[in-house]
C-alpha cells in the first residue's frame, strides 16, 4: 500500500510551495488509497516553536488536506536516529571519526590546492584506537568508486559519481543526529513508499539513497518535483505569491479553489483546468508531473477561484461565508440572513470571484439600515433620483410582491416617467443595497421582502 509523508520544517506558516508538495503528497495517497502522514521537522530547537508548528497544522486543516494518524515529530525520534547510527558501527557501514575541525580544515585546503575537489576523506574510515577523551562524529562509510543513481519519477535517472560524495556526518560530536540521518529513519520507521518533494532536495536523494543501502532497508520511490517560479520565470517572490496560505485564505479564495490551482502549478490532465477534488483524486498520477518549473499566476488563481464560486451549491456558498466570516473575525450571518443567502442563491454567485467580493454582493443581507451608499452608490442618489425613488415608493406600497409582477410594475412606472429602466433600476439598487453592483434589484426586492424595501426607499428618499 501507498504510504506518502509531508514533512515540513516549522517555520511559522505554510508557505505555497509546500502546500502544492503537500497537495501532491494527499493527492497520491488519496488516489491510490494509500495513507498520507504528516511529520513535523523539528529539529532546530529555536525556530520550532509550539506556535511555528500550529500555523502549519492550520495551514493544512484551511487546506482541506487531512492526514492520517497523528503528526509526528522528529525531535522526539533523536533517541532511534542515534541508535540506528551506533548500529551502522557495529555493522561496519559507518564509523566514528575523531578528527578535528582545524584537521578537517586543513585537509581540505591542501586537497584544494591539489586541484581536486575539497571533500574530507577522514583517517578514522578504517578504523583506528580511539584517543581518549576526544569527542567523536558518526560518519557514513560512504562508496568511493562507482555511482550512486537515483531513479526519479520526475527527474528520471540521475547519477552522481560517488568520488563526489563524501563520508556524511550521520550524528554528531553531541550525539544529535543530522538532518540527512533524520529523513532516513524517520521515512524507513513511517513505512514510507513515496517520498514526493522539492527538487531542491534532489542532490539529498542521492546521499539518502546511500545511507538506506548503509543500514540495509530498500529505498522508497522518489519524485522530486520542480519548484513554484514567479510570472516572469524567476524564483518566486513575496509580490508574485511566496506568501503563507493563511494571506490567500484572507484574500478570500475558497480553498477548494486554491486545491485546484496548486493542482495545476507543476501537473497536469490534459487541458483540465477546472475540476473537482473527487476528479484531482482519481486523475492524478506521478507521470503527469512536469519537469519544468510551473509559474504562479494570480490571474488564473482568481478565474479559478471565479469559477468554483459559481459551481457552489446554496448550501456550500452559506458554509463558505460562515467560515470565511469566521477567520476574518466578522460576524457569522444569523438565521433570517442565512434563508436570505439562500433565496438569493446564484445571483450572489455569478459575478464574484473571490469571498470578500462574494460578501460585497451579499451587502443588501449582510449589512443593516440604514444602508449608507458607497460613492458609487451615491451618485445615483441625486435629487432628481430620490423625487423619482419617492412616487416609486407611493406605487409598490399596494404592489403584491412577486417577482413578475414587481417586474412588471417597474417597467410599467419607467414607461409613465418617460426613463430607460436603467435609469429607475440604478438608482433604485443604490437605496436598497447601498451599492452601485448587486443582484438584480428585482431578486433584491424579493429576498429582501415588501416591508424592508419600503424602509429602505423611505431611509434613501429621505
Ligand atoms: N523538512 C524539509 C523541508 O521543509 C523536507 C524534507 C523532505 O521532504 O524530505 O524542506
Amino acid at each position: 500500500a501507498v504510504v506518502t509523508r509531508f514533512a515540513p520544517s516549522p517555520t511559522g506558516f505554510l508557505h505555497i510551495g509546500g502546500a502544492r508538495t503537500a497537495l501532491f503528497n494527499w493527492l497520491f495517497a488519496r488516489n491510490r488509497g494509500g495513507t498520507f502522514l504528516l511529520r513535523i521537522e523539528d529539529t532546530d530547537r529555536a525556530r520550532s516553536t509550539p506556535e511555528a508548528t500550529q500555523a502549519i497544522l492550520d495551514g493544512l486543516a484551511w487546506l482541506g488536506l487531512d492526514w492520517d494518524g497523528d503528526p509526528v515529530s522528529q525531535a522526539s525520534r533523536a533517541d532511534r536516529h542515534a541508535e540506528v547510527a551506533q548500529k551502522m558501527v557495529a555493522d561496519g557501514t559507518a564509523y566514528r571519526c575523531y578528527a578535528s575541525k582545524d584537521e578537517i580544515d586543513a585537509f581540505r585546503a591542501a586537497e584544494k590546492a591539489a586541484g581536486r575537489p575539497p571533500l574530507f576523506r577522514s583517517p578514522w574510515r578504517d578504523g583506528g584506537a580511539a584517543p581518549e577523551g576526544v569527542p567523536c562524529v558518526v560518519r557514513l562509510k560512504a562508496p568511493r568508486d562507482g555511482e550512486t543513481v537515483v531513479e526519479d519519477r520526475v527527474q528520471g535517472t540521475v547519477t552522481w559519481k560517488n568520488e563526489t560524495l563524501d563520508d556524511l556526518i550521520l550524528l554528531r560530536s553531541d550525539g544529535t543526529p543530522t538532518y540527512m540521518l533524520a529523513v532516513v529513519v524517520d521515512d524507513h520507521d513511517m513505512g514510507v513508499t513515496h517520498v514526493i518533494r522539492g527538487d531542491d532536495h534532489l542532490t539529498n536523494a542521492a546521499r539518502q539513497t546511500l545511507i538506506y543501502r548503509a543500514a540495509g532497508w530498500p529505498t522508497p520511490v522518489f519524485a522530486h518535483i520542480p519548484l513554484i517560479h514567479g510570472p516572469d520565470g524567476a524564483k518566486l517572490s513575496k509580490r508574485h505569491g511566496a506568501l503563507g496560505v493563511d494571506a490567500y485564505r484572507d484574500m478570500g479564495y475558497p480553498a477548494r479553489a486554491m486545491r485546484n490551482y496548486l493542482a495545476r502549478l507543476g501537473w497536469s490532465h490534459g487541458d483540465d483546468e477546472f475540476f473537482t477534488d473527487a476528479q484531482a483524486i482519481e486523475w492524478f498520477s506521478l507521470e503527469q508531473i512536469g519537469r519544468s518549473p510551473a509559474r504562479f499566476d494570480f490571474k488564473k488563481l482568481e478565474n479559478l477561484s471565479g469559477q468554483h464560486i459559481r459551481a457552489m451549491s446554496d448550501d456550500e456558498m452559506v458554509a463558505e461565508i460562515r467560515a470565511f466570516a469566521a477567520s476574518q473575525q466578522v460576524p457569522a450571518p444569523d438565521e433570517t440572513q442565512v434563508q436570505q443567502l439562500r433565496a438569493a442563491g446564484a445571483g450572489l454567485r455569478d459575478r464574484a470571484k473571490t469571498l470578500p467580493e462574494l460578501l460585497e454582493m451579499a451587502h443588501f443581507i449582510l449589512g443593516s439600515r440604514p444602508f449608507e451608499p458607497d460613492e458609487k452608490a451615491a451618485a445615483q442618489l441625486d435629487t432628481v433620483s430620490r423625487g423619482m425613488l419617492h412616487r416609486l415608493t407611493e406605487r409598490l406600497r399596494n404592489a403584491s410582491w412577486e417577482q413578475h409582477i414587481l417586474e412588471a410594475e417597474i417597467r410599467d412606472f419607467a414607461d409613465q416617467e418617460g426613463l430607460k429602466l436603467g435609469k429607475v433600476a440604478q438608482p433604485l439598487r443604490a437605496a436598497l443595497t447601498g451599492r452601485a453592483v448587486s443582484p438584480s434589484v428585482f431578486d433584491v426586492m424579493g429576498v429582501i421582502g415588501k416591508e424592508e424595501t419600503l424602509a429602505r426607499l423611505a431611509d434613501a428618499a429621505g
